[in-house]
């Protein structure tokens, strides 16, 4: 059920001129809501029309042949109805209840309540992601996947984790060949051959979940469903090393082990994480050897792994946004994540597919 632009309400009509011309779905609950809309809503049709794209940095030196599409779409509404995190109506969009705990290295034990909703939340982010992954087509702009996953989180009454996390625009990452995470969906138009990452994040009463996976679109080359495959397959067997015991730095030793194996390098800027109530916290799980990753999981721990695996070097840079981690030569990279809860004798894949 998607929601009205009006009212926030369940809603069944459409605009019958933005399907008319094409433009993203805009939903109202009722015939009133559309005609008190429509002073503000016809302002879409015009502005939609006459877009002009644009590369907001032109002498960046890229690293590869992905560019940014720019302009993004106007920030998403969530409705009042849905409860928020504390950095969603922040200005600078700071976490402060993460901020408070930054640098620390204990590890929260969720009990059986809060068990429970992380396994609702994180079921949840399954099926928010899944919506999204059906959007994924050649000609598809990451854009128009970002509302689909927006909307499928209103559907359920979960707020988009990423939107305005330390200002960050849009409600899921779009992380597309070179983009190793943090994409910014834009109006880049998805091409044949392409891989994307989809990073969902949502909160749902008072728990987030986490979880990626990166997608073939249409016709991609053998290396490139390699790399998708060993990726997938660095996170299985770093899962099947999850019970009560095991050190959070032993992960990236089999993450590096199936990597290396297939000539593939870990990318090592960014780390899987405790998640709770918190989007981010302790531990921080590195995804490479030798690493000093601190402490010991215990029952009631729930965290994500979740390797960047790059075809090349390991090393990433940014993009002027601040956000768009790509590879420093500008081959490609694949990731995938889950949300894990250590039990008693191993793990539960909280969001994992059913
Ligand atoms: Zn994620
Ligand atoms: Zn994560």
């Amino acid at each position: 059920m998607s929601v009205c632009e009006a009212c926030g309400n369940p809603a069944k009509l459409r605009c019958p001129t933005c399907l008319k011309k094409g433009l993203p779905d805009a939903h109202f609950c009722s015939q009133d809501c559309f005609k008190k809309s429509w002073g503000t809503h016809k302002a879409v049709h015009v502005v939609e029309a006459a877009v002009e794209l644009f590369n907001p940095w032109p002498k960046y030196k890229y690293t590869g042949k992905l560019r940014p599409v720019y302009p993004l779409s106007p920030k998403r509404a969530v409705p009042d109805h849905i409860k928020r995190p504390d950095y969603a109506d922040d200005i600078k969009g700071y976490p402060y209840s993460e901020m408070k705990l930054r640098g620390s290295t204990t590890i929260q034990v969720l009990n059986k309540e809060e068990i429970e909703k992380m396994r609702t939340v994180a079921r949840i982010g399954r099926e928010v992601l899944e919506e999204g992954a059906k959007a994924v087509k050649v000609g598809v702009t990451t854009d128009e996947i970002d509302r689909v996953i927006h909307e499928a989180c209103m559907e359920r009454d979960a707020y988009p984790s990423p939107l305005n996390y330390y200002n960050f625009p849009k409600s899921c990452c779009t992380s597309v060949n070179e983009v190793i995470c943090h994409g910014i969906p834009d109006r880049y138009e998805l091409q044949d051959g392409d891989i994307i990452n989809l990073d969902v994040s949502v909160y749902h009463d008072g728990f987030h979940s986490d979880l990626n996976e990166t997608y073939l679109v249409g016709n991609v080359d053998a290396a490139g469903r390699k790399l998708v495959d060993t990726t997938r397959r660095c996170l299985d067997e770093a899962i099947k090393l999850v019970r009560p015991g095991t050190l959070y730095r032993e992960i990236g030793e089999t993450i590096q082990k199936v990597a290396s194996a297939d000539g593939f390098s870990v990318v090592r800027t960014y780390c899987g994480h405790g998640i709770n109530s918190l989007f981010h916290g302790a531990p921080s799980v590195p995804h490479y050897a030798r690493n000093k990753a601190v402490g010991v999981m215990k029952p009631g721990h729930t965290f994500t792994i979740e390797p960047m695996i790059s075809e090349g070097v390991w090393q990433d840079e940014q993009w002027l946004d601040g956000w768009t981690a790509v590879t420093r030569d500008g081959k490609r990279s694949a990731q995938f994540e889950e949300t894990l809860l250590v039990t008693e004798t191993g793990v539960e894949v909280l969001t994992a597919k059913f």
